[in-house]
């Protein structure tokens, strides 16, 4: 096991920066989750980390030893990739212990760590069975088997659960969390899903454009997102959004949500004339509260506990550009309980509290 320490890296494929300047100190047994939209360079770190790929610039520790320029082999990284190809002829047990046995390590000892790994992932009755006579989540675990009897410094995992239906991602999820704390192995952990990164990591880093846009624990970065990305990125549904100017007139800083006057002064608004104002889906009450405004409803989706009631924000609604086109077509969200009279197409009272606001500078993108 190893701390990894990323400084001021980067990487260009001729002109084109995938990675700018991305520095992190992971600590040793850490579970860190990159995550962001595809393309934003995810993957590129994971091989720059496990030497597949040379980096452009900048400076790789693995514990107190300067790995950059040390080749895949002598790394003592572990990858798991989404596309887990085992070999279809070996056995479970095999195919678990294939890279040791490359490695040729005695077979005593090669029969003892598969075992081992083959009882924590709990494919110990198949290892006599070819691929073909498993699961898609027996696979991938003997994927994640052939990783841990390497027992390397570190994990590096790919998106390891794109492949599952939805039920499977979700135990998976739970497993390799599990395995993680019985095995205590650094782990940085690559996904796409918003979902995934906040139920599995102890810190996220969210990326978009090869940069880091915050660094925080799941809760943190819910509650307290840097910029708009951060904001429109983590949360499902996400963060509603609408433009306001900033009205000074009264002597506080009042800014309008939906028709009503919010007074804003203890945001960061200091020359600011113009905020975007972001509120999330689960803030919004059906009935009066403190911030009123009537709805009518556009659609409304039951998930039989709850339900997503959209809304037009008119001509304030803001369409962030990283939102999808249909996210962005549906207008705004609130998320409100299942209430068993909910007249679809009547006018709704709604509220929002204003401690439940967000506002970020339009210009800057930054949090106010
Ligand atoms: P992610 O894993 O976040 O989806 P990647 O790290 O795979 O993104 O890719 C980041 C960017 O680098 C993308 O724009 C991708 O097209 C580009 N890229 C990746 N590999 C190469 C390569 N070998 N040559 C040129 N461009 C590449
Ligand atoms: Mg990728």
């Amino acid at each position: 096991m190893a701390s990894i320490s990323i400084q001021n890296l980067h990487k260009s494929y001729g002109t084109l920066n995938v990675l700018k300047e991305f520095s992190l100190d992971i600590e040793d047994g850490e579970f860190v989750v990159l995550v962001g939209p595809s393309g934003c360079g995810k993957s590129t770190i994971l091989k720059l980390l496990a030497g597949l790929e040379p980096a452009s610039g900048g400076k790789i520790m693995l514990g107190d030893r300067d790995v950059t320029d040390v080749a895949p082999g002598e790394r003592d990284i572990a990858m798991v990739f989404q596309n887990y190809a085992l070999y279809p002829h070996l056995t479970v047990a095999q195919n678990i212990g294939f890279g040791l046995k490359m490695r040729k390590m005695s077979q005593a000892e090669i029969d003892r760590r598969v075992m081992e790994a083959a009882k924590t992932l709990a494919v110990d009755p198949y290892l006599n069975r070819r691929p073909k006579d498993l699961s898609g989540g027996q696979r991938q675990r003997v994927a994640l088997g052939r990783a841990i009897v390497r027992e390397p410094l570190a994990f590096m995992m790919d998106e390891p659960l794109s492949n599952l239906d939805a039920k499977l991602r979700v135990h998976m999820r739970a497993e390799i969390g599990a395995l993680h704390k019985r095995v205590g192995v650094t782990t940085v952990y690559v996904t796409h899903d918003q979902v995934e990164a906040m139920t599995m990591a102890d810190r996220v880093v969210l990326m978009r454009n090869g940069e880091i846009q915050q660094i925080a624990d799941p809760d943190t970065l819910f509650q307290k997102p840097d910029n708009l990305f951060v904001a429109s990125f983590i949360g499902s549904p996400g963060m509603n959004f609408v433009s306001s100017p900033v009205d000074r007139a009264s002597g506080a800083a009042m800014v309008e949500v939906l028709g009503t006057k919010v007074d804003v002064s203890d945001h960061n608004v200091d020359g600011v004339s113009d905020v975007i104002v972001g509120f999330r889906p689960e803030h919004i009450n059906l009935g009066d509260g403190l911030v009123n405004f009537n709805v009518r409803p556009s659609l409304v989706e039951s998930l039989g506990s709850e339900k997503y009631v959209y809304f037009d924000g008119g001509s304030t609604q803001v369409r962030l550009s990283a939102g999808t086109e249909d996210e962005n077509s549906k207008g705004l969200i609130a998320r409100v309980a299942h209430t068993g009279a909910f007249d679809e197409t009547a006018e709704q009272r709604m509220s929002l509290d204003p401690a439940n606001l967000y506002l970020f500078d339009p210009k800057t993108e930054l949090a106010l």
